[in-house]
């Protein structure tokens, strides 16, 4: 049994950068030729049931989940979440995850179910964090506006009435909507390329405009063969800090093109995600925002010496 011991260093909500003039238009970036008009094609299709109303437009978010013991002691990580939920204009509708915890090949699937409940997809913690429930509701029919949305942009996708919230989602939204009131709904994360990846979150856009939050979870930095599991402490590993240091410089320029090919250009690329699970889901958010956005910091930090807590959302 291993130590789950935190090194946080918190940096709560910054502004990273504001309508930053540089920032390029993602259609150029995530865009594959011929399917640029996808999404806009969509967002005039009608989604009979859906929008009853004007809502404000809502975040694409990214969290790096770290490790389950965080939902049950959040610290500055979850207060983190917090505040960043609590500062928004307006509460989101609905939320649609996806998450690192969820992958499969095409087709995608999508949760249905009306109570969907909790996985507890995880071995070897406490008996308190399985006894953790999290009873949001889903919501069919932003399950079949987003079925819809990505049949649009070619994504064949599956209704999966039985599956339940996997911890990548329960153990953020805990923290961000401790109430569980708002519904969730979640797709699978593909076994696909970043560039396709981005694809999907672009086909997720429009959600945004109608008061749906996204929210893509898993890690910038994920390599539990390098976590020292034991560690009470100390400093952060500093090949960490250099592959962090690059996704993000490259996050906040928006230049796309050089986060897919991380595996080219990332020297630190397997250290950083030996697997590419946990960093895919910041293709789909980053699909999901535009040159409109402001990028936000919500939670910087590391736990047990090299796992990336960094979170952020575009706004
Ligand atoms: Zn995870």
């Amino acid at each position: 049994m291993f130590k789950h011991v935190l090194l946080l260093w918190a940096n709560p909500v910054r502004r990273l950068r504001s309508n930053s003039p540089h920032w390029r238009a993602p259609d150029q970036e995530v865009g594959g030729p011929g399917g640029g008009d996808l999404v806009s094609e969509a967002s005039r299709l009608s989604p009979p049931g859906y929008i009853l109303g004007a809502f404000m437009r809502q975040p694409s978010l990214f969290v790096s989940h770290g490790s389950p013991i965080l939902a049950l002691h959040g610290g500055a990580y979850g207060l983190g979440l917090r505040r960043f939920a609590d500062g928004l204009a307006e509460r989101p509708k609905a939320i649609l995850a996806v998450s690192a915890h969820w992958q499969t090949d095409l087709p995608l699937r999508i949760t249905t179910a009306e109570n969907p409940g909790i996985i507890h997809d995880f071995g070897g913690f406490p008996a308190e964090l399985y006894a953790l429930d999290y009873p949001a509701p889903g919501d069919s029919k932003l399950a079949e506006r987003t079925s819809l949305l990505l049949r649009t942009a070619h994504f064949e996708v599956v209704a999966d009435p039985q599956r339940g919230l996997d911890h990548g989602v329960w153990s953020v939204l805990r923290h961000a909507f401790p109430d569980a009131d708002i519904p969730v709904v979640q797709v699978t994360l593909p076994r696909i390329e970043p560039m396709q990846l981005a694809e999907l979150g672009r086909a997720l856009a429009q959600l945004r405009n109608e008061g749906v939050l996204i929210l893509g979870t898993g890690g910038l930095i994920h390599n539990l063969r390098r976590v020292r599991w034991d560690s009470a402490g100390g400093s952060i590993e500093p090949w960490a800090l250099e592959a962090e240091a690059w996704f993000m410089q490259r996050i906040e320029d928006r230049r796309s093109q050089e986060l897919f090919r991380h595996r080219e250009l990332l020297p630190l690329s397997f250290e950083a995600a030996p697997t590419t699970e946990h960093l895919d889901p910041l293709f789909v958010a980053l699909g999901a925002s535009d040159e409109q956005d402001s990028l936000t910091t919500v939670f910087e930090g590391f736990q047990m010496g090299n796992l990336s807590l960094c979170s952020f959302a575009w706004v």
